[in-house]
């Protein structure tokens, strides 16, 4: 048998897993925008972060760069899926540019919340990672200065606010939902009259992929989470792994970061995906696995997802 000597494993794969719809249609308007207007299309930011689903479209004709700045002004440029500061368009704008926002629809959602709550007088209080691309877009939507920042609990007890019952928070889409919860409750024990939405802004996507490792974490000793480094969504799937009891939960980009000696021993692994991770890296990371293992697979779904956003208006008209 091909399995002779193989030491026997049992995988887990967490269903739902990899990509979300903001994801597949922020890939899909580049895509579209290089077949109506020709190669290069200008990227400002990693349209997802995956270095994968980057690579691949560099190759399509995609140039990626950090800022507008970067861009000429004849070339079209698409905004990221984590959403961007109001000051990009208007620069855009300015410069005659045509532009595509691929910011994710539950992302806009969240800037059109802190506006409506300035308007209404309110000052927004965000909870989110600083310097994440998703956080800078969403205080953005207001003056600088206007949005506070919280990332823990501890922040909580500092923040230093106008009028302490004129207050509203967002936050990020893509955090823990654990800690999120406690960070909102310390925000509602200081600031009573603080409003929000319902729960918290985190995505559908975010919750069910941390729902799905918490489901299988109880039969598994190590994760393996699909993802980019720089990916928060991936990142709070290792945390989850880690605090549900998996003595070894790492994030690995290709199959090549897998550490053998780490997993040596183990009888059963679960393996997720981030938002931004395609399914031919959870493939190629279970191939792995199982040119060392003999493996027995078994999927373990905890929710059904069947959300699709349409891609802007401009991608659907012909050129
Ligand atoms: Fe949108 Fe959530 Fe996906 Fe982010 S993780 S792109 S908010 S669906």
């Amino acid at each position: 048998s091909p399995n002779m000597g193989k030491p026997p494993l049992d995988l887990y794969l967490a269903a739902p897993r990899g990509f979300c719809a903001g994801v597949d249609r922020a890939i899909k308007i580049v895509e579209m925008a290089i077949q109506k207007w020709g190669a290069p299309v200008y990227v400002r930011h990693e349209i997802v972060h995956n270095k994968f689903v980057v690579d691949s479209l560099k190759a399509q004709g995609a140039i990626f760069v950090e800022e507008l700045s970067d861009c000429p002004d004849d070339r079209p440029v698409i905004f990221s899926a984590h959403g961007v500061p109001k000051s990009v368009p208007a620069a855009a704008q300015a410069r005659q540019m045509v532009y595509v926002d691929a910011t994710c629809p539950l992302v806009s959602k969240v800037h059109i919340e802190a506006e409506r709550h300035s308007e209404n007088g309110l000052q927004i209080i965000m909870i989110g990672h600083a310097g994440h691309p998703e956080t800078v877009g969403t205080m953005g939507q207001l003056p600088e200065g206007e949005v506070l920042l919280v990332e823990t609990v501890e922040d909580v007890t500092t923040v230093d606010v106008r009028d302490p019952e004129q207050l509203a928070f967002v936050t990020q889409t893509t955090l823990s939902v654990d800690d999120t919860k406690d960070i909102v409750a310390a925000l509602e024990a200081r600031f009573p009259a603080i409003q929000g939405p319902h729960k918290e802004d985190i995505c559908y996507a975010t919750t069910n992929r941390q729902e799905s490792v918490k489901a299988i974490s109880a039969k598994i000793d190590a994760l393996l989470v699909v993802g980019a480094p720089n990916s928060s969504n991936s990142r709070r799937l290792v945390e989850v792994g880690a605090r549900n009891g998996c003595s070894y939960a790492q994030l690995v980009q290709r199959a090549e970061d897998i550490d053998w000696r780490a997993i040596e021993g183990i009888k059963a692994i679960g393996i997720t995906a981030g938002a931004s991770a395609p399914e031919v890296l959870v493939n190629e990371v279970i191939d792995a696995i199982k040119a060392r293992y003999d493996v027995t697979v078994a999927e373990v779904e905890t929710a059904k997802e069947n959300i699709e956003f349409k891609v802007p208006r401009v991608l659907r008209q012909p050129a």
